[in-house]
């Protein structure tokens, strides 16, 4: 929702008077109002929570890409940079990855970017030091590694959709505290990519600005001051046709137009259209792999079997985390990787 005075009430009641006033909000906005409720009020992660982040699952995901880092930093010249990480949730990630540099003789300084006050609490503990920021822009000048897993996805999107006149933008009406999607004002053409433009009626197509605007911005940053950033998320290549809004409560799929703040709405993130906004601002990008092959690549086998080793009655638990985050039918073909580079770093 834009900015807005209304602070009364539940938050469903502040967005239904938003639109009883103004008239129907876009899908961004309300997922925007949803988000920032839900991740300011709670720590949705874990068995007790709504829903299990890889590095949740298993040590093994936040030590390989501490792994990652530390590679590329000894193979940059072991210069002076600091370690960003974008959604942190409770810090596990961060902690897990911090003690593999560490051990690869690399100290970083800690910056987090992360809005909720709940979260920043939980990660205060497992990062000491850690210093945080609202937004991507903030964190000081200077080399970084950027490190974001799951974090796209809980941007706010926009929703096109086809209907017998063309292409509207699909927005949130509602009667009572009743919300659903409708179509609301006409596109231009331009909007849809050429090869979409004539799908069936129905059809949605999702753009995230926002999270365009945050790889932009980080780009931006990497080209001026060096350094890389690792993009860990579920998604596609696209533009693609699709209506992937969902919602998860309790380990299960639940109406994003219900009880908007108590839900984690998400989005699948378009990798394709992220490596052209950083391409846009003059950094390099990866091809994108899936998760599996990135863990393969990463060693995830050599690390389960090193765990294995020290702990043998956890045997059968450390291969079903393996699997769960490596199979392709699992987490491995679903999540993708997607690596941005300052022109000259290492690949
Ligand atoms: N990366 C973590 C948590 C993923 S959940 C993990 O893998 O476990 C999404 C995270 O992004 C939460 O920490 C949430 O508070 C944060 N977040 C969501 N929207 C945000 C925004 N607009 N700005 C900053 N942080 C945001």
């Amino acid at each position: 929702m834009p900015a807005s005075p209304d602070t009364e009430g539940p938050l469903p009641e502040r967005i239904a008077r938003a639109i009883t006033v103004a008239g129907p909000i876009s899908i961004a906005d309300y997922m925007g109002a949803a988000n920032a409720h839900y991740y300011a009020t709670r720590d949705p992660l874990g068995a007790a929570g709504d829903f299990t982040t890889a590095p949740e699952i298993s040590q093994m995901f936040g030590e390989l890409v501490g792994a990652w880092a530390a590679d590329l930093w000894d193979r940059a010249g072991r210069p002076d940079i600091r370690y960003v990480e974008l959604g942190p949730g409770r810090g596990t990630l961060a902690a897990d990855a911090l003690r593999v540099m560490a051990r690869a003789g690399w100290t970083a300084d800690a910056h987090l970017v992360e809005t909720s006050p709940v979260l920043r609490r939980m990660q205060a503990e497992r990062v000491p030091g850690a210093v945080w920021h609202d937004d991507v822009d903030s964190p000081p000048a200077g080399p970084l590694i950027v490190v974001a897993n799951e974090f796209f996805d809980a941007l706010p999107i926009v929703q096109l959709v086809r209907t017998q006149t063309g292409w509207r933008e699909r927005r949130v009406a509602c009667q009572d505290t009743l919300f659903l999607p409708i179509p609301g004002r006409e596109v231009h053409d331009r909007a849809v990519p050429p090869h979409l433009r004539d799908a069936p009626v129905g059809s949605i197509l999702e753009t995230s600005p926002d999270s365009v605007g945050v790889m932009r911005a980080l780009a931006k940053k990497l080209v001026t001051d060096g350094g890389a950033a690792l993009i860990i998320d579920y998604g596609y290549e696209g533009p693609a046709l699709g209506d992937t809004l969902q919602a998860v409560r309790a380990h299960g799929y639940a109406n994003p137009f219900e009880a908007p703040g108590e839900r984690d709405l998400t989005a699948h993130v378009d990798f394709a259209t992220l490596a052209a906004a950083a391409i846009a601002e003059g950094a390099v990008a990866s091809e994108v792999v899936t998760q599996g092959q990135w863990l393969a690549a990463m060693g995830i086998d050599a690390r389960a079997g090193a765990l294995i080793r020290a702990n043998p009655d956890r045997r059968e638990e450390i291969m079903e985390a393996r699997d769960r985050l490596a199979a392709p039918e699992r987490m491995g073909g679903l999540f993708k990787v997607l690596a941005v580079a300052a022109p000259g770093w290492p690949a």
